[in-house]
């Protein structure tokens, strides 16, 4: 018996994952935590150690593609209050690593505080966008960041000032600790030209993405000064089938899932594309998304 199978308020055995990504695919979890609590979550990290299980931070799994397989070891996933909190005080949002995104934003653009609306319309949770610095055109969460308090896999509590973390294109250096709190430094504007912004962006990616299908973003990242979605569209894989996915028609840097997708037919879309793109246009392209296991 795990010691995990002790905490049974917050832990299930053989959770299945697909229900909690966005591509709405992948096999179970050998556990699934959802502490309540720093202590808790400290004592779901402690039992890991102990019994040398791999941990897993589950955000609102919007980059995700977990394998048919499944995935061994400990799927956290922080979403009760203690991990969600919103709290706005003067220019400064300290914000749980579990809150969603899109209501950091709602309650920051009501407050009159600009720097967030333009990410608006990028799903999932202030920790999965840090960890992966979301953003767009406009810029990148990372430059709104002050500071960031991560839980390490040993247990401990750390601040890393934003200098630490490493910010970069679609990535940081958060590593493997589980970020639970942002403090996130934002400006005062006029609320109508924050709005304004707001729904400018809102309207542009409901336009330019296919955000009624089930997708997880963009597949890959950007090469240096190229557009992956173009590459990929010039190389005419728009529309591009395997098994029960597809390259988007609408972006081609998006694949959508259907009822009858697995993962592994998402995996044979990548590797198609990513083929016939270096052959094309003799382009690497790297994975945006991130593959469990
Ligand atoms: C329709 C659609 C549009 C999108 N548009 C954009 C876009 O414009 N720009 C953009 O950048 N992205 C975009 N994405 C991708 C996605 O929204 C972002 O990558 C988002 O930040 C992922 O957050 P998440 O909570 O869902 O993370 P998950 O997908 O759950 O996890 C992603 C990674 O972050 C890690 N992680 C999650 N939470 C934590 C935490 N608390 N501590 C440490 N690590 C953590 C996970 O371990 C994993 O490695 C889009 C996705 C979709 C489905």
């Amino acid at each position: 018996m795990s010691c995990l199978d002790s905490l049974t308020e917050i832990v299930r055995k053989d959770e299945p994952l697909a229900p909690y990504t966005w591509l709405k695919l992948g096999g179970p979890a050998q556990y699934f935590a959802e502490p309540r609590s720093i202590d808790e979550l400290c004592a779901v990290l402690k039992c890991c150690r102990e019994e040398e299980l791999t941990v897993h931070i589950l955000g609102d799994g919007a980059n995700l593609l977990i394998r048919d397989d499944g995935v061994s070891g400990c799927v956290v996933r922080l979403n009760g209050p203690e991990f969600t909190e919103v709290t706005i005080e003067g220019n400064t949002v300290t914000v749980g690593g579990g809150a969603l995104l899109s209501h950091v934003i709602s309650r920051t653009v009501a407050a009159g505080l600009t720097g967030l609306e333009e990410l608006s319309g990028i799903p999932g949770t202030v920790g999965g966008a840090i960890a992966g610095n979301a953003g767009g055109k406009s810029g990148d969460i990372g430059t709104q960041v002050i500071s960031v308090d991560v839980i390490t896999l040993d247990g401990n509590r750390e601040t890393l000032p934003a200098e630490l973390i490493g910010f970069n294109y679609r990535s940081s250096h958060i590593g493997s600790s589980i970020i639970v709190c942002a403090k996130l430094q934002l400006r005062e504007d006029d609320p109508q030209e924050i709005t304004k912004r707001l729904r400018k962006t809102w309207i542009m990616k409901r336009t330019s993405q296919p955000l009624t299908s089930q997708s997880a973003g963009c597949i890959f990242k950007n090469p240096p000064g190229l557009s992956a979605g173009a590459l990929i569209e010039q190389a005419g894989l728009k529309g591009t089938r395997v098994g029960d996915c597809e390259v988007s028609d609408i972006h081609a840097n998006f694949i959508v899932t259907h009822e009858n997708t697995t993962s592994q037919d998402v995996l044979k879309l990548i590797d198609l594309v990513k083929s016939q793109v270096s052959d094309k246009h003799g382009v690497n392209l790297e994975l945006e998304i991130k593959v469990w296991p």
